[in-house]
């Protein structure tokens, strides 16, 4: 996990970049959303700002979802960049949160960053509602479901299905 010490690092500059490599072990995401079997790739870069920090995040990495429509596990490429404001936690005032600060997170310990479980966030909102492995995704195979048609398992299925069939070449 990686955490930074931000009071630290600000101690001695006003700005901080740094690239890093997150194994897929250090970023497990809740089984039934997908999986990361890749590493994941972020930039970031921090600057101290009134009241916290401004933190700009660029994410590269893939997932494997779970198409809503096929039911297919596919690889989803995931390159995004997010700007966030870092506050430290507040005992003092109650905290309101409008619309608009829903790109504030707050840090669990003053000036300490887990930029973990940051990224582990952005890449949980890059998963789409319905995944879909392709735009035009035609759904569960159709051999298979014609198959199923064919053979129904209540052989009484088949001789009602022929009945119906006789009425109708006798009307
Ligand atoms: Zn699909």
């Amino acid at each position: 996990m990686i955490t930074l010490n931000l009071k630290e690092i600000f101690e001695s500059r006003d700005n901080f970049s740094k690239s890093y490599i997150l194994k897929p072990s250090d970023i497990k995401l809740p089984s039934e959303l997908g999986e990361i079997k890749e590493e994941t790739f972020v930039n970031v870069n921090i600057r101290k700002v009134k009241g916290g920090y401004a933190i700009d995040l660029e994410i590269e990495s893939g997932i494997y979802l779970e198409c809503s429509r096929c039911l297919e596990v596919y690889r989803k490429e995931v390159e995004q960049s997010s700007a966030r404001k870092l506050e430290n936690p507040s005992h003092e005032r109650e905290i309101f949160l409008s619309e608009k600060d829903l790109n504030v997170s707050f840090m669990e310990e003053p000036d300490i960053l887990n930029l973990t479980e940051l990224v582990r966030e952005e890449l949980i909102l890059s998963v789409p509602m319905k995944p879909l492995c392709s735009p035009t995704c035609s759904g569960i195979n159709p051999g298979v479901v014609e198959d199923y048609k064919q053979s129904p398992a209540d052989p009484r299925f088949a001789i009602l299905k022929s009945l119906f069939a006789e009425k109708e070449v006798s009307e």
